[in-house]
């Protein structure tokens, strides 16, 4: 059965990314400098090149693979919770091209921004810690 708690809402921070920065990176900054500790991450905008990962639930894990031309993100959605004391943002994305094709994947660093709007939300009265999940191999919510 899930596992499911309350959260209260906390303070949303709106703002554009940029040129040139790793996108996971850049949102991981956001995340760290507001001191947010749990939360959830949506964006939009586009990217020069990008970097996704699909995890080996065999092999335990991720496969990287990339996309080396200008792309736009039309979603990426994600969440922020705590590893190792620190923030870490898990995120998704779908990215299109010119003819509009579309790629997705978990978001790996190497993802160079172009442009990007987004947005955090933090969550509070909670606290999300990953750990290692023997089940899966990843790191999970201790919850
Ligand atoms: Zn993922």
């Amino acid at each position: 059965m899930a596992t499911m708690k309350q959260a209260r809402r906390g303070t949303v921070w709106i703002g554009k990314l940029e040129h040139g920065a790793d996108l996971l990176d850049e949102i991981t900054a956001v995340c760290r400098e507001a001191g947010i500790q749990l939360g959830r991450v949506q964006a939009i905008g586009a990217v020069q090149r990008a970097r996704l990962a699909c995890y080996d639930q065999q092999g335990k894990a991720y496969e990287f693979f990339d996309l080396g031309e200008p792309l736009e993100i039309l979603n990426l959605t994600g969440n922020i919770s705590t590893k190792d004391g620190q923030p870490m943002v898990h995120a998704h994305v779908v990215l299109s091209n010119g003819q509009g094709e579309t790629f997705g994947g978990h978001l790996a660093a190497g993802t160079v921004v172009f442009a990007g709007e987004c947005i955090v939300e933090e969550l509070l009265g909670l606290e999300y810690v990953r750990r290692h999940d023997e089940t899966t191999g990843l790191p999970l919510w201790d919850i």
